[in-house]
């Protein structure tokens, strides 16, 4: 896993799993120095880290099993 792009020494905490969309899987991270959040992509043998809004990390937190996928898949949609 690369380091991550605000503090590259911080370790990424795991926040949850957002699923499988586009052959990429996804999850959310938080660093544990400035507690921001970014989304891991990867494919394959390709992956990196993801800008995400506070407010689209704060609807991955919070929503449901069956809010979340369709949420995930537009936000996703640049993987497709
Ligand atoms: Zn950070």
């Amino acid at each position: 896993m690369n380091p991550l792009p605000c503090c590259a020494t911080a370790k990424p905490r795991h926040v949850r799993e957002l699923g499988h969309l586009y052959q990429f899987d996804f999850d959310l991270f938080k660093c544990s120095q400035c507690e921001r959040h970014w989304v891991h992509a990867w494919r394959e043998d390709m992956g990196g880290w993801e800008k995400v809004e506070p407010e689209d990390a704060l609807t991955m937190q919070t929503s449901d099993e069956t809010a979340l996928r369709p949420f995930m898949r537009k936000w996703a949609q640049g993987f497709n």
